[in-house]
């Protein structure tokens, strides 16, 4: 395969926001796109996902991570993407000139007349959750013991403290004790689950690991190796609450203590990012402040499903085939959507009324606190209710889709912004 030096489309990252988007811009007339990928496979974090739950919403199906991928490599490849593996993307610009490094090119400069930027996110470390104590070997984000089980074949010790009730630890809970290991606790700071409650039920419940919530790790014992946490109770301010303190004999501490958007890249590109979200500020096209440059999957924002994660990167691909091949940036009025009560964030942050003649648009959101009552998730205009939907509950581990829909054209297109916000029914 021979690399061009310009691309319709090009597609940073083949994870499945990234694959998702380089074939829905083929589908949608873009002569070529590629894909861009530092690994030596497509698949993005999804090799590394074997566990199933994958593909309920896209597929009705109950998958694990890499078949739920395969399906879109095989579609990627089968539908004339390129794809440029084992390639690290070093810089890009505004006007979307790439700069990327690989032992089979070296350096070379590929020009995009659109650009996705799917690079995903990464873990939170030790260092930025500031754990206190000494600095043995034993320390891990849940993401790398999930690789090294999964990919490389090594156990990274066999007695574990989480802390952090994120998705990626308590199924790496479940995936240590299948593997003969002994999970201890699981320690979280808030006062709420942090992850999907289908996990917790699934990871901990059912294999007896104890969650214990308002509790964190107050410092780590050893010296070559961990030897132990002391766990401490925190107030609601995350204060140590003194005397509540406990040792607890481990080898291993695994981290699962949050997810940050990879989005250096598209600083370079001057892309605007919510400090809400740490990624890109997005419309409803998923298109950023940079003309022409587009964003898909979780180095938007984290999402709970793959699944939304693909529809997005359908959603981009397509609004960044039509740029490329119109090479036309619409200027349309963009309205702006505001989180209200108890919304952490919702993306998109703005959208374009113009949009809502053709198709719904969905908007995304999570809460900041949980309500275990049922709630409204409800759109309005000023004191105007706009569109609503109700849910049985809202919790911070999960997303919630809003639906704006077609016919609310007329009362949107007037709004000078939209609010949205969580109302108990
Ligand atoms: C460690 C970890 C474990 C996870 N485990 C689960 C799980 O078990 N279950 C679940 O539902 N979700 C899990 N997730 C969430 C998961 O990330 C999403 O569901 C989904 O994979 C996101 O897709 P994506 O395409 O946005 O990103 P990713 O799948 O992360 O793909 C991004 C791709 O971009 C590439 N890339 C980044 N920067 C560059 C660059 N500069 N140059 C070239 N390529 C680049 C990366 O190598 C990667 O292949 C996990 C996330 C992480 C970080």
């Amino acid at each position: 395969m021979t690399i061009k030096d310009t691309y319709d489309v090009v597609v940073i990252g083949a994870g499945p926001g990234g694959l998702a988007a380089a074939i829905s811009a083929r589908q949608n007339g873009a002569a070529d796109v590629l894909i861009i990928e530092r690994d030596l496979e497509p698949g993005g974090i999804l090799l590394q996902c074997i566990h199933n739950g994958f593909g309920l919403e896209v597929f009705k199906q109950d998958l694990p991570g890499p078949s739920y991928a395969q399906k879109f490599i095989d579609e990627a490849l089968s539908s004339g993407v390129d794809l440029l593996l084992d390639t690290m993307v070093l810089d890009i610009t505004p006007d979307r000139k790439i700069f990327t490094a690989s032992r089979k090119l070296g350096i070379k400069e590929i020009k995009a007349k659109a650009l996705v930027l799917a690079m995903g996110c990464r873990e939170r470390t030790r260092a930025q959750v500031r754990l206190p104590g000494t600095r043995p070997a034993g320390v891990y984000t849940a993401g790398t013991a999930q690789r090294w089980v999964n990919v490389e074949g090594y156990m990274p010790g066999k007695r574990f403290v989480i802390l952090g009730s994120g998705d990626i630890g308590m199924i790496m809970a479940r995936r240590l004790t299948f593997e003969g290991a002994k999970v201890e606790r699981v320690l979280e700071v808030m006062p709420f689950l942090t992850g999907l409650t289908r996990n917790y039920v699934q990871c901990l419940l059912d294999y007896d690991i104890e969650l214990q919530l308002q509790h964190t790790v107050k410092r780590i014992i050893g010296n070559k190796r961990v030897e132990a946490i002391e766990a401490v109770a925190v107030d609601e301010k995350w204060e140590p609450i003194p005397g509540s303190e406990e040792i607890i004999p481990c080898d291993t501490l695994l981290l699962s203590v949050g997810l940050i958007p990879e989005n250096e890249l598209s600083r370079k590109a001057g892309v605007a990012l919510d400090p809400l979200t740490a990624g890109p500020f997005v419309d409803d096209r998923f298109e950023t402040n940079v003309p022409g440059v587009f964003a898909a999957g979780n180095v938007v924002h984290v999402y709970d499903l793959v699944d939304w994660v693909t529809q997005a990167g359908l959603a981009s691909g397509k609004a960044a085939a039509l740029y490329a091949v119109t090479q036309e940036h619409k200027t349309q009025k963009k309205i702006p959507i505001r989180s209200g009560e108890n919304v952490h964030h919702v993306v998109p942050q703005h959208i374009c009324a113009e949009s809502l003649k053709d198709a719904d648009i969905k908007l995304q959101l999570r809460v900041k606190q949980p309500v275990e009552d049922p709630v409204w998730v409800e759109v309005r205009k000023g004191a105007n209710l706009v569109a609503r939907r109700a849910e049985r509950y809202a919790r911070p581990g999960e997303m919630i889709t809003v639906t704006l829909p077609v016919k609310a054209y007329d009362e949107v297109q007037s709004a000078d912004d939209l609010t949205v916000a969580i109302v108990k029914r």
